[in-house]
């Protein structure tokens, strides 16, 4: 792995820039994904004309796991490739969280807009509950579907193109 990664960052609200960085350790419970590519929605021109500068915009990514942090749990492997959604992972103790509105939740980070996105060749760490292997993805969609079990990415991924219709 080279020691730096390529990445499209907002220079100032409405522009973006090519820039180098260097290449992060993922944080304990996090992992680190190569990111192979990343979709383009129309929040992100929301994420770029509103970001901070320095952020990187982009929440479809799809990549392979390049690295893991400490205490990642053992379905995790290197190598493997996995999605990632728009949400951080909510924290099932705010108002919205009890109603079971994971979506709306008041805590979690928000890829590409409160944390760094996919319009990378790496990702920074991200929270695992946002990631899930892909195939994994169309049985917990099935299994959501039939009622068996809410499997919190899915969910929130269906929820998240609703409200982008
Ligand atoms: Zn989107
Ligand atoms: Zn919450």
């Amino acid at each position: 792995m080279t020691a730096t990664y390529r990445a499209m960052q907002i220079a100032e609200p409405g522009r973006l820039e090519l820039v180098e960085r260097p290449v992060p350790q993922p944080q304990p419970g996090h992992v680190l994904i190569a990111v192979e590519a990343c979709g383009i929605c129309g929040a992100d021109s929301g994420d770029i004309e509103h970001g901070t500068p320095g952020r990187i915009p982009g929440h479809e990514v799809v990549g392979r796991i390049a690295k893991l942090g400490e205490g990642v749990p053992p379905i995790w492997r290197i190598g493997q490739r996995v999605g990632v959604g728009r949400f951080g992972g909510h924290c099932e103790t705010c108002r919205e969280c009890r109603r079971g509105r994971f979506h709306l939740c008041r805590n979690q980070p928000v890829l590409g807009a409160s944390c760094d996105g996919g319009y990378a060749e790496m990702t920074g760490a991200r929270p695992m509950i946002e990631t899930m292997p892909l195939e994994r993805a169309m049985e917990a969609y099935r299994k959501m579907r039939s009622g068996d079990v809410k499997f919190r990415m899915v969910l929130t991924m269906k929820e998240h193109a609703h409200a982008h219709q």
